[in-house]
């Protein structure tokens, strides 16, 4: 993957500015002393929140709009049901995305095509 410099920049420097403001709210509650672990494990943190619903809304804007039905594996139809949440474990801890489910054939099966996708 390529990424964008600028964007990096842009999204680097708000999160700076959100963990100096997390800083000095910090450093007014403790009397001043903040050391760089501390800054460096506040920051792993945010960063690890960030990349977990970043993750979430990239995961469930792929999802397309719903269609009504769709063919099933043993010839009949599965109908739309809903926006089902679906868990995985990240690299950022448990993320939680929507996507589209369907059942409904008279087989009883139930099929989520965006998760069939990415196995
Ligand atoms: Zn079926």
């Amino acid at each position: 993957m390529k990424y964008n410099t600028e964007v990096i920049n842009e999204i680097a420097y708000m999160l700076a500015e959100m963990l100096k403001n997390a800083v000095l709210v910090q450093q007014k509650s403790e009397e001043g002393v903040v050391r760089i672990a501390q800054i460096e494990t506040g920051m792993r943190e945010a960063l690890r929140q960030i990349g977990n619903q970043a993750l979430s809304n990239l995961l469930s804007s792929l999802q397309t709009t719903p269609v009504a039905e769709i063919e099933c594996e043993c010839g009949g139809f599965l109908h739309y049901q809903r926006m089902r949440e679906a868990t995985v474990i990240s690299v950022f801890g448990k993320t939680i995305y929507k996507r589209a489910y369907y059942a409904g054939c008279s087989c009883k099966k139930g099929k989520v095509p965006l998760d069939e996708n990415w196995d």
